[in-house]
Parts: C-alpha cells; sequence; structure tokens
C-alpha cells in the first residue's frame, strides 16, 4: 500500500485519511479483506501513522487441527523521521505494505484454538471429540480395577 505524502512533507498541515481494503496481504487472510483506515499527518518532521486493521484471519485449531475463522481488530500507530529517512522524502511516499503484514504476523495467536474449550482430537484413535466421542476413554481400567481385571483374565 503505497501512499503519496508529498503535500503532508511540504508543510501543510493536512493529514491524510486511508480507507481502503487490501488483499491476499498474508496467506492467513486467504481471499477476504483486510479493512485499512486511519490517518497519516507530520508533526515536528515526523510522519505519524495511525491505523486501524481489521481482517479475517484462517488458522488451523492447534488441538483439533481444524480450520477456523479468527477475527482480528488492531490499532497499530508508526512514526518515520523525514529528517533521518531521506528514502521517504525522496520518493515523496511511503509503502506500508511491511508494516501491515508484521502487526498482523505479530498478532497472530501462537496457540490458535477453535474454541476456548475445544475438547482436541482423541490420543489413541484421533477421532475429533467435538464431533464426535469414542470409546478409548472407556476401556481405559481404572488402575484400582486392573487388579480385578487380571484376576478375571486369569480364570479364561
Ligand atoms: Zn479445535
Ligand atoms: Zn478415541
Amino acid at each position: 500500500m503505497i501512499i503519496n505524502i508529498s503535500h503532508l512533507i511540504k508543510g501543510n498541515n493536512d493529514k491524510i485519511d486511508i480507507k481502503t481494503q487490501m488483499y491476499h496481504l498474508l496467506p492467513e487472510s486467504k481471499d477476504d479483506p483486510i479493512e485499512v483506515g486511519g490517518i497519516l499527518y507530520v508533526e515536528d518532521n515526523v510522519l505519524k501513522v495511525d491505523l486501524q486493521v481489521k481482517v479475517q484471519v484462517h488458522l488451523v485449531c492447534s488441538r483439533c487441527i481444524e480450520e477456523f475463522i479468527c477475527p482480528l481488530n488492531l490499532h497499530l500507530q508508526e512514526s518515520y523521521n523525514l529528517v533521518e529517512d531521506q528514502g521517504i522524502l525522496q520518493n515523496e511516499t511511503i509503502d506500508l505494505t511491511e508494516l501491515l503484514r508484521e502487526n498482523i504476523l505479530l498478532n497472530l495467536p501462537i496457540k490458535p484454538l477453535c474454541t476456548e474449550n475445544c475438547n482436541g482430537l482423541c490420543a489413541e484413535c484421533g477421532t475429533n471429540l467435538n464431533i464426535l466421542s469414542c470409546k478409548c476413554k472407556e476401556e481405559q481400567v481404572d488402575p484400582r480395577l486392573s487388579v480385578l481385571k487380571n484376576l478375571l483374565n486369569g480364570d479364561e
């Protein structure tokens, strides 16, 4: 997302309003739009970027490995010193693509969960316990009863 900031640099006490949609900034956003809104303005030779970002990311649950949609709402602020960053001054533009990408990535959950109390997969048979139940747990014998079970087996 490249923005022309020439009239901000020229010292007009102005701001640039941003309201746009971006697509395919990162694989997790798939075909969903990334809504970006906010303002850019210059204060004492510093370019200030103040943005709200709204995106739905498609993640894989770390417990049940099902894909799910996670809405993210971010507020990001960044400053660029125009005196030190001559590149911005020369081109009179700023590219916010990397800033957006990095901030979305930083805010992705490390251990994504489809729901707070996802039941995950059965460690024995791999059944998704959110959808189905399996008999693995029932077959696990209480250690206090295993003596009895051994006795019974011994009788066979
Ligand atoms: Zn899950
Ligand atoms: Zn099972």
